[in-house]
């Protein structure tokens, strides 16, 4: 196998956290890349699990020391992926899952050429606001900070391999199951085929002269 970097995007409320842990419950051939971030740890969240916890002078420190594949300011707080983390899931034979915003997403593809960007879109932006609201984690500003952001976030759709809606949990699980599974297989990523591909060829042609004598 040839594991590569699968980038989830999408606007917060989305449920890209959602898909990306049933994602990485099912399958066994995908791994997960803890971010760093300087925000503060929702409740639940386990500092080395759901995030890096690190303060502005640690991730700062880390930026400059190029251990960063890709950082930016998301809503206000820096996030960031480390090249270790990425490079520890690949090493293990695995595909590494990133949920990063699209300032990172972008960056990330430039460095890391091979990696598959997928974007979720929310069914409607009804059910967007429903979730964020829905998580109790936000205050009114926080709130307007998200739907700004993801008005912003909305314009690089473009940017993307896959555009996935996610109206339904299940169906958008399989879709980005398939995406997975389909670019395994995609040819410029299988490396042995070439060799595969020429040992056929050869002995057709043993064959084609066989029969043709
Ligand atoms: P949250 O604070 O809700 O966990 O995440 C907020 C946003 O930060 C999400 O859009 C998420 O994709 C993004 N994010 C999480 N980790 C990273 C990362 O390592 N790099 C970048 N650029 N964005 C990230």
């Amino acid at each position: 196998m040839n594991p590569f970097p699968i980038v989830m995007s999408a606007p917060s409320g989305a449920g890209k956290t959602t898909v990306t842990r049933e994602l990485l419950a099912r399958r066994t051939d995908l791994g997960y890349s803890v971010s760093c971030t300087t925000r503060s740890p929702r409740p639940g969240e386990v500092d080395g699990v759901d995030y890096h916890f690190l303060t502005p002078s640690d991730f700062l420190a880390r930026v400059e020391q190029q251990q960063m594949a890709e950082h930016a300011n998301v809503h206000g707080r820096m996030y960031g992926t480390l090249k270790s983390a990425v490079q520890t899931v690949l090493d293990s034979g695995k595909h590494v899952m990133m949920d990063i915003d699209v300032q990172g997403a972008r960056q990330f593809a430039h460095a890391y050429p091979h990696a598959v960007l997928v974007f979720l879109l929310p069914p409607s932006v009804e059910v967007l606001v429903a979730r964020l609201i829905g998580r109790n984690t936000e205050d009114r500003s926080t709130l307007l900070t998200r739907l700004r952001s993801a008005h912003a976030e909305l314009q690089d759709v473009d940017r993307y391999h896959y555009v996935v809606v996610n109206d339904h949990l299940e169906a958008t699980i399989a879709r980005v199951g398939a995406i997975i599974d389909a670019e395994m297989v995609r040819r410029d990523r299988v490396s042995v085929l070439d060799q595969q591909v020429l040992g056929l060829v050869q002995r057709l042609e043993q064959e084609i002269s066989q029969y043709s004598a």
